[in-house]
């Protein structure tokens, strides 16, 4: 479906990584006759090369837009329509119809079945260079200009001065100003960036030594927000899938907190206070000479951690 709406010559296509490829790709494939990547750097793709451990985690087997929403806290309603237009069988289609076979792995991940992430470099500058895709590095833009509709101008590193009809501006994580010059140049108002996907590092005696231990079935809450998950303690504080989730949904407000804040984390697998107190006055009632502390009433619960929680 062509989603440019007025004729393009020539697209610029600022950063060589996985979306200005495919980027430049799909322009390409779309009728425009002059792409041209720019990359900064001396090489192309040096993120996708190192992605996944080296193999390259093209992708997640779930193929139902609203469950893979679950897999980003943030952002649920602006990104379902877009998940309905291209997902992982998308992305799948658009591998394996270019050579690439991807082999799903227990927890659903997906990567060549080479399991090397230069299979899938090979394949995204093939293809740029199959549909005669130019590309240059160690050339960053310095600046955009814009004179009208499709009048844009780019100066490189080198000063040279390039024209396009339209730029994509690819330029990864916005962190460096190099990356956000040439949407600020355009007028575009950037959203700082914050952290996201953080461990907790806690002080707290009952974690001390604990490393290591995890509960599978958590939550953990700090004022309205909320997430479940195995938690993790670690040798900071806390980690796991449930702490990662709180961090990503809560980005902004934990930067506002400045990331002082306390959590409660529910260990008892949601059960709440009241059935929980019924799951220890029945312990007491069957094993009423055992102390509560030598055997959690929660199924698997971890021993060493349930001594802390119930001395
Ligand atoms: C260690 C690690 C492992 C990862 N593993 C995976 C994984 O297995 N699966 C997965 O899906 N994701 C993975 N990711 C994330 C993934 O690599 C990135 O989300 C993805 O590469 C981002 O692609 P991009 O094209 O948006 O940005 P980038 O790859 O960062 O590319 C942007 C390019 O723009 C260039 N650039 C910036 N400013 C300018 C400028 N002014 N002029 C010209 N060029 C400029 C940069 O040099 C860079 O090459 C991993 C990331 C890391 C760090």
């Amino acid at each position: 479906m062509p989603f440019i709406l007025f004729p393009v010559s020539r697209v610029v296509v600022i950063g060589g990584g996985a979306a200005g490829f495919f980027g430049a790709i799909t322009c390409a494939e779309h009728g425009v006759s002059d792409v041209l990547i720019l990359e900064k750097g001396p090489t192309v793709l040096e993120k996708v090369r190192i992605s996944g451990g080296g193999r390259c985690n093209v992708t997640h087997a779930c193929f139902e837009p609203t469950d893979l929403l679950e897999g980003y806290p943030r952002g649920r309603t602006s990104l379902l329509g877009p998940f309905y237009h291209w997902q992982a069988s998308q992305t799948m289609e658009w591998f394996e119809s270019r050579g690439v076979s991807l082999k799903s792995e227990q927890d659903g991940r997906m990567f060549p079945v080479t399991d090397d992430s230069q299979t899938v470099i090979d394949c995204l500058t093939g293809a740029a260079r199959e549909l005669g895709i130019h590309c240059r590095t160690r050339c960053g833009v310095n600046k955009v200009g814009v004179g009208g509709v499709d009048d844009f101008r780019v100066e490189t590193t080198s000063g040279e001065q390039l024209k396009a009809s339209a730029i994509l501006v690819a330029t990864g994580g916005i962190r460096s100003g190099a990356a956000r010059k040439p949407l600020t140049d355009l007028g575009h108002a950037v959203e700082p960036p914050v952290p996201s996907l953080f461990t907790f590092q806690i002080k707290d005696e009952r974690l001390e030594d604990l490393q290591g231990v995890s509960v599978a079935n958590s939550s953990v809450r700090t004022g309205k927000l909320a997430a479940e998950g195995p938690i993790l303690i670690t040798h900071r504080g806390l980690s796991g899938p449930g702490i990662l989730k709180l961090s990503a949904l809560g980005a902004r407000e934990l930067a506002k907190r400045n990331y002082q804040f306390g959590i409660r984390v529910d260990w008892t697998g949601g059960r709440g206070a009241d059935a929980f107190a019924a799951m220890i006055m029945k312990e007491r009632r069957g094993h009423g000479a055992r102390k509560v502390m030598t055997r959690s009433p929660l199924p698997q619960f971890p021993r060493r951690l349930w001594e802390r929680l119930a001395t």
